[in-house]
């Protein structure tokens, strides 16, 4: 049968139960699959031996004819048992295969073949067991005599992931089979010839057989490297024609007088920082254009991303929609939990209370509208004002949509609700989108495409993310950064604590508790591939650290712990618990909503701090930067003694690092330029391969793959010219975050 890169693969391969199990838990279903199944590594192969002195146990190459190839099924278990003979000059050894009955018919009676792999032994006779074997042309020199221990070209022996019934020699045989089907030379390369020859990258047809079978380790890295730039072309290709479509689709035209914007800000009860004002007149001059502005304002925790989202949402709600009927353009602020969404419907209350603009908020659990006429709601403390004037009220929910559908109420808050088919605005000319990295490509082209004139769209983080890796999959909007925290923040105290420090640090935190202040206390997520298991673990390690800090350590304080297990409800009951100082010290996961502003929280533990990457510990970090007292960060490592003198181990110069680093943008970095291969953290959190990761080190790859990718859209954005981009961009599951 003709093998093509869609084959599933059950039909050209004969498995068992058990390797379809395993084949269906590594993704691997159809030929094209198994081919980017690309190595991790390349082993060194064993010594090249004759076939007399092999011994049992070793790993060892023999190169002869081989001989009596055949294929049985065991009587019990139905398992296919492929069996040969190699012989050299010196003697014969016997071969089996389990589960591998093509190989058999893969080589002729008498062909000359290299054997790779483990020697073992029944009944006093040796035999290799599931051994790799190639093709040879011919018998390396000096081989049939005794020890051979020259330079052998084959040394290279792709090792992949893999598992019980489905082997590295396996995958490799596997590949092998495919190769020799004729299948290479009808394969087409979807990467333009003119960019293969301008970047030096070999085609597809090579770059498989170099990936899979290098005779030298330059081959196997120029294969990775263009199987790297081709993912990262990809994405690229996907986010530039997604910036092509939305620079063509006309937007709400929002433009402010200086004068106006100007006497906003100065009703704030600080002046903005410079990074702030840059970002402010950038999303002023995209309002201009008369199309949708596609930003993602970057900016570390406490650096004011909010002070710029509600001046560029003041800018919009005081502009008219162009029929000028009723009403004013609207905005949308979508934040990731409930907790998010209510602190900022009040920071909003603050920031538009002057100007009489009222404010809705929508969750799972209700709806809020500001001002309140009957003043029932809350009263909120903001200096200088009178304390009514600020309420806000609970209304239900299809009043407050009835309201955001006629245009009365110009600013929604909320949660994913916000974007509910129930949810209709007016003339919705904004949206904002806090924390967006939690949001995929998709969701953010949904809610653009909802309406019939495009909203201007603003996403905000506060994950620092390496420049490019966010050039790569941010690649559809433009970035401003932050990079510039408002004066007068206290640097935090960051401390690295070994084991034999521990309770004299407890002491000092003590100290901070009694004056009133709160803890974070952090457990490392353990990276278990199973979710089910991951998420056992960690509630776990946090409910014994809970109970210990608890009933050991500090008994006179209310210890309360959160984990990614809990439900949502539950998990915004806890953290509104800490909120209101009902619990003290918080042990939590890594992955407790960053964001939450808890100024009174001016102490964070990370247990097992070497388990986590720079960029993530500084995030972490950020949690206690939000107050006027000083901040701790307190970096529990699990070294030894005298690690921190020795100064030689690479995880403590990482922790070093990181206490004295306040950029969250360089710890990005850092983290990246010291990630090693293999390293999954990185890739399975943006949704690139570990592969493209390691090409995410080099920016002129990154950039190289960005120009081509522009370049293309632009001459011919619906790739007409490009049958073969097309096809694949549309058949590839282009990465997109969850
Ligand atoms: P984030 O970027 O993390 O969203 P916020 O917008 O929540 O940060 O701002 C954090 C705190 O800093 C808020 O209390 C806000 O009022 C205050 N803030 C914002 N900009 C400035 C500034 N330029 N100077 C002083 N304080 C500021
Ligand atoms: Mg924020």
């Amino acid at each position: 049968m003709k093998i093509q890169t869609d084959t599933p693969l059950e039909q050209i391969f004969r498995l068992s139960p058990f390797q379809k199990k395993a084949l269906a838990k590594m993704r691997l279903k159809k030929i094209e699959d198994l081919l980017r199944h690309f190595p991790t590594r390349y082993g060194e192969a064993g010594d090249v031996k004759a076939i007399e002195f092999l011994n049992v146990g070793e790993n060892a190459v023999v190169f002869g004819k081989i001989s009596k190839l055949k294929t049985a099924k065991t009587f019990k278990s139905r398992v296919a048992i492929s069996t040969a003979e190699v012989e050299d000059t010196t003697g014969k050894v016997k071969i089996i295969w389990f589960s591998q009955p093509y190989i058999a018919k893969m080589y002729f009676e008498g062909s000359l073949v290299r054997i790779e792999g483990k020697i073992s032994e029944r009944k006093g006779e040796l035999y290799f067991s599931n051994p790799k074997i190639e093709k040879v042309s011919e018998i390396p020199e000096g081989t049939s005599g005794s020890l051979f221990t020259g330079e052998d070209n084959y040394n290279l022996s792709p090792v992949y992931s893999e598992s019980r019934s489905i082997s590295s020699n396996w995958i490799y045989h596997a590949i092998q089979k495919i190769f020799s089907a004729e299948f290479l030379d009808n394969l087409i390369d979807p990467i333009p010839l003119e960019i293969l020859k301008k970047y030096n990258l070999p085609s597809l047809k090579t770059s498989l057989i170099w990936i899979h079978a290098p005779r030298k380790k330059e081959d196997a890295e120029i294969a990775r490297k263009r199987f790297a730039f081709e993912e990262i072309f990809f994405i690229q290709l996907d986010r530039q024609k997604e910036k092509y479509l939305a620079q063509k689709e006309k937007s709400f035209l929002i433009s402010k007088k200086d004068k106006e914007i100007k006497d906003f800000i100065n009703t704030f009860p600080f002046p903005l920082t410079s990074a702030q004002n840059k970002s402010i007149d950038v999303i002023l001059a995209d309002f201009k254009t008369g199309h949708p502005m596609s930003r993602l304002l970057e900016g570390d925790v406490g650096s004011g991303k909010t002070a710029v989202a509600a001046t560029a949402s003041f800018a919009t709600v005081t502009t008219a929609p162009p029929d000028r009927k009723f009403g004013n353009l609207q905005v949308a602020y979508m934040a990731p939990t409930e907790i998010l969404a209510e602190q900022h419907f009040e920071s909003f209350i603050e920031y538009f209370a002057k100007y009489k603009i009222s404010v809705g908020l929508i969750t799972g659990s209700g709806a809020k509208k500001f001002p309140s006429k009957t003043s029932q709601g809350r009263t909120l403390n903001y200096p200088g004002s009178k304390g009514p004037t600020l309420a806000w009220t609970k209304i239900s929910k299809p009043q407050l949509l009835k309201w955001v559908a006629n245009g009365e109420i110009p600013i929604l808050i909320g949660t994913h609700s916000l974007i509910q088919k129930t949810v209709q605005f007016k003339n919705l000319a904004l949206i904002i989108i806090d924390e967006q990295h939690r949001f995929g490509v998709n969701q953010r082209m949904q809610l653009r495409r909802k309406h019939d004139i495009a909203p201007h769209l603003l996403s905000m983080t506060a994950t620092p993310i390496p420049r490019t890796l966010a050039l790569t999959i941010f690649g559809d909007l433009d970035l401003s950064l932050l990079d510039e925290l408002p004066a007068g923040r206290q640097i935090p105290e960051t401390k690295i604590v070994l084991p034999h420090e521990r309770e004299q640090i407890y002491e000092r935190v003590r100290g901070e508790l009694k004056d009133g202040r709160q803890v974070f206390v952090i457990c490392p997520r353990v990276n278990d591939p199973d979710p089910d298991k991951e998420n056992a673990i960690n509630a776990k390690s946090v409910k014994s650290e809970e109970e210990r800090l608890q009933k050991k350590i500090f008994p006179e304080f209310k210890v309360g712990s959160i984990t990614g297990k809990m439900k949502p409800s539950e998990k915004e009951n806890v953290m509104r618990e800490f909120k209101n100082k009902k619990i003290d010290i918080l042990v939590a996961t890594s992955v407790v909503e960053v964001g939450v502003n808890v100024p009174n929280a001016t102490v964070i533990i990370i247990e097992n701090a070497e388990r986590f990457g720079l960029a993530q510990l500084h995030q972490l970090r950020g949690r206690v930067l939000r107050s006027s007292f000083k901040p701790y960060c307190f970096v529990f490592a699990d070294l030894p003694r005298s690690s921190l003198s020795g100064g030689g181990s690479k995880t403590i110069s990482r922790l070093k690092s990181f206490a004295t680093s306040s950029n969250g943008f360089e710890l990005a970095e850092a983290d990246l330029q010291q990630r090693g291969s293999g390293d999954l953290a990185g890739a399975k959190q943006w949704g690139v391969s570990d592969l493209a990761m390691e090409a995410l080190k080099n920016i002129k790859m990154v950039e190289a793959a960005r120009t081509e990718a522009r370049a293309i859209i632009e001459k011919d954005f619906e790739l007409k010219k490009y049958p073969l981009l097309a096809r694949h961009l549309a058949s590839k599951a282009v990465v997109h975050m969850e």
